[in-house]
């Protein structure tokens, strides 16, 4: 990507980020979408609320892992 200035702080960067979602340039600081207020941010939360089901699927497996150990 060119230089350009980073669309939330409007500092110039050599090397701007570029955001995964809205594909604006950032800098280091506010290249995360939760630190430039990114417009996808609401789509990306729907995403990470799928992934916490997945997490919590995990955490009884490891619940069950556990019980087995102290049966033993
Ligand atoms: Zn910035
Ligand atoms: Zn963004």
């Amino acid at each position: 990507m060119d230089a350009a200035d980073c669309a939330y702080c409007g500092d110039f960067q050599d090397m701007p980020f570029q955001c995964n979602y809205c594909k604006d340039p950032f800098c280091a600081e506010h290249r995360l979408p939760e630190e430039h207020r990114c417009v996808k941010l609401t789509q990306i939360r729907a995403k990470k609320f799928g992934q916490i089901g997945v997490i919590r699927d995990g955490e009884k497996n490891k619940g069950s892992f556990f019980k087995r150990l102290f049966k033993k």
